[in-house]
């Protein structure tokens, strides 16, 4: 109950910010940030309790009535950022409802963008693997996306602001499935999430609390491919995100 109240005081109190920033700035963003205030005391006290953990933090939103198709329906329709001219195909993510964890890449590439489904072919099939070696699926406890849904052309990386138009769909997602923990895979998603320029080499390796939920950021699956040395260091990251997730009794 008091929680609750907790909970209420906090978000009245970022909406009555919201609307004076509003007031006095002529804003014209479509999207309402709302962040989502941690309301689960486990994962804020595993993530109190954690030393490896390191705050971290990001704007939120969530459109009143949304749905998955609603999201994915905007998404075939959108033509915010220059993505939307190339593409054969959207690719807003596919998985479980409930997730346990959100995995997330940076960008379709050309099998997705043929198929509308991220991350299948042999990079896709790694990351399968890699999932299953720590009982995760996107079958059964994992939903797979990415930041960004269309695919940038010849692969090059999303350009900030594709990226930024795009997270309003991300945002979204999350709110909606409500992920007990994420795992970026790649360079950009982890930057993106934790807003931070840091190499992944200095991202990856520690725990993150991202909304009150733990992040883990690691190797794209097709860095292992290109590279084997890569391995050990990604297994070392799958291995960090199941203790956390054992934590949690996930
Ligand atoms: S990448 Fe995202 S923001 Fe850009 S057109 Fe596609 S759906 Fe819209």
């Amino acid at each position: 109950m008091e929680e609750n109240t907790e909970k209420a005081g906090r978000v009245f109190l970022y909406e009555l910010i919201n609307f004076i920033e509003d007031s006095l700035v002529d804003s014209h963003n479509s999207y309402k940030a709302i962040p989502q205030f941690a309301d689960t005391p486990e994962l804020d006290t595993v993530l109190e309790q954690d030393p490896a953990v390191i705050q971290s933090n990001m704007g939120f939103m969530l459109p009143k009535d949304d749905s998955l198709e609603k999201i994915s329906s905007d998404i075939r329709s959108c033509r915010a950022c220059r993505l939307y001219a190339g593409r054969k195909n959207t690719v807003p993510g596919f998985g479980s409802i409930k997730p346990v964890v959100m995995v997330l890449g940076e960008a379709p590439g050309a099998e997705e963008d043929a198929s509308g489904l991220p991350f299948v072919g042999a990079a896709g099939k790694l990351l399968d693997k890699m999932l299953s070696a720590i009982g995760l699926s996107r079958e059964n406890n994992c939903f797979i996306g990415n930041i960004v849904k269309c695919r940038p052309p010849h692969n090059r990386d999303p350009a900030p602001d594709e990226q930024a138009a795009c997270m309003p769909f991300l945002e979204r997602q999350i709110a909606l499935l409500d992920p007990k923990a994420f795992l970026t895979i790649g360079r950009i998603p982890g930057q993106a999430l934790l807003n931070t320029k840091d190499s992944l080499g200095r991202l990856r390796g520690k725990v993150y609390d991202f909304r009150g939920k733990p992040l883990v950021a690691s190797y794209h699956p097709s860095a292992l491919l290109r590279d084997e040395s890569y391995k050990r260091p990604a297994w070392e990251d799958l291995k960090l995100l199941k203790s956390m997730l054992d934590k949690l009794g996930k």
